[in-house]
């Protein structure tokens, strides 16, 4: 049967920001977002003023939007975020644009599991120990206090800088894949993100889906990256980037190719077309 309470016009999901040549410890920023576009052409950044401002100081070029999961409601995409959130404590880590952990307090400590996240949205628990929590947040976040402290303090970590080509080289080689990976892969997943999923491929496999939803979501995935606004903005980024990984000494030495006959080094195209076994020295060797 078609399910109808999946709304194609609005998309919900989690995402990361990764700053690709940081001038300070931030880094990365997490969050979440409903948008009426595909995620991956979706060119919302964030709300952060930091992350606003370190894109109009280095421009968007230096960032990476990559999405983490999209999510058939905004209730689990934004457990999800306050999931890691909490595991990250974003707000006190010094790598984090984010300021705030969403919902702070309630998943800092532990992990998440299906019941909580089911008791978390029903409106009993919202009325009674969920407004207790959020006002408790809210009062602990918000205070001068907390940002006369805790915001200081992670401010002051902020200060230390470490030089972006030695931070891309070391550390955030391994980080920027390893961190998508756990969200990814995390604990919470495996048993909410598990059943949904699940029930997901169970409306995606019924062909009357597949013939209704699932063919306006592939014509409306190829227009949103044909749309100028998506060239513009993210597409051109992604231009960019790409030409600066093309000049990097990485890339060139991988994709470097010696001829067998000639003994000429040259790009793998080149390679491909005009050397190797087909060299016109071939037979000279
Ligand atoms: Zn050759």
């Amino acid at each position: 049967m078609l399910k109808r309470s999946i709304n194609i016009n609005i998309y919900h999901y989690t995402y990361l920001i990764t700053n690709l040549s940081p001038t300070t410890t931030e880094r990365f920023y997490i969050g979440v977002r409903k948008a009426k576009t595909y995620p991956t052409s979706d060119t919302y950044m964030g709300s952060s003023e930091y992350l606003n401002k370190a894109i109009q100081d280095q421009g968007i070029v230096h960032f990476k939007k990559e999405i983490i999961e999209i999510w058939i409601s905004s209730a689990l995409a934004n457990a999800h975020e306050e999931w890691i959130h909490g595991y990250l404590n974003v707000a006190d880590n010094p790598d984090y644009y984010n300021k705030r952990n969403a919902n702070a307090g309630f998943y800092t400590n532990k992990y998440s599991t299906a019941k909580q996240v089911h008791t978390i949205h029903s409106a009993e628990w919202k009325e009674t120990i969920g407004k207790k929590q959020r006002m408790r947040q809210v009062n602990t976040v918000n205070t001068d206090e907390w940002i006369n402290t805790k915001g200081k303090e992670k401010s002051e970590k902020i200060k230390k800088t470490v030089s972006a080509s030695e931070w891309k080289e070391t550390v955030g080689k391994i980080r920027i894949n390893k961190q998508l990976t756990i969200f990814r892969n995390s604990e919470w997943k495996e048993t909410v993100g598990l059943e949904k999923k699940q029930k997901e491929m169970r409306t995606k496999s019924d062909p009357e889906w597949q013939h209704t939803i699932g063919a306006s979501l592939k014509i409306k995935m190829s227009e949103n990256h044909l749309s100028e606004e998506y060239k513009l903005r993210i597409g051109n980024a992604a231009i960019a980037r790409q030409k600066e990984t093309k000049k990097s000494t990485n890339y060139k030495i991988k994709n470097s190719r010696t001829c067998e006959y000639c003994h000429k080094t040259m790009d793998k195209g080149n390679y491909n077309r005009w050397h190797g076994k087909n060299c016109r020295n071939m037979n000279i060797k």
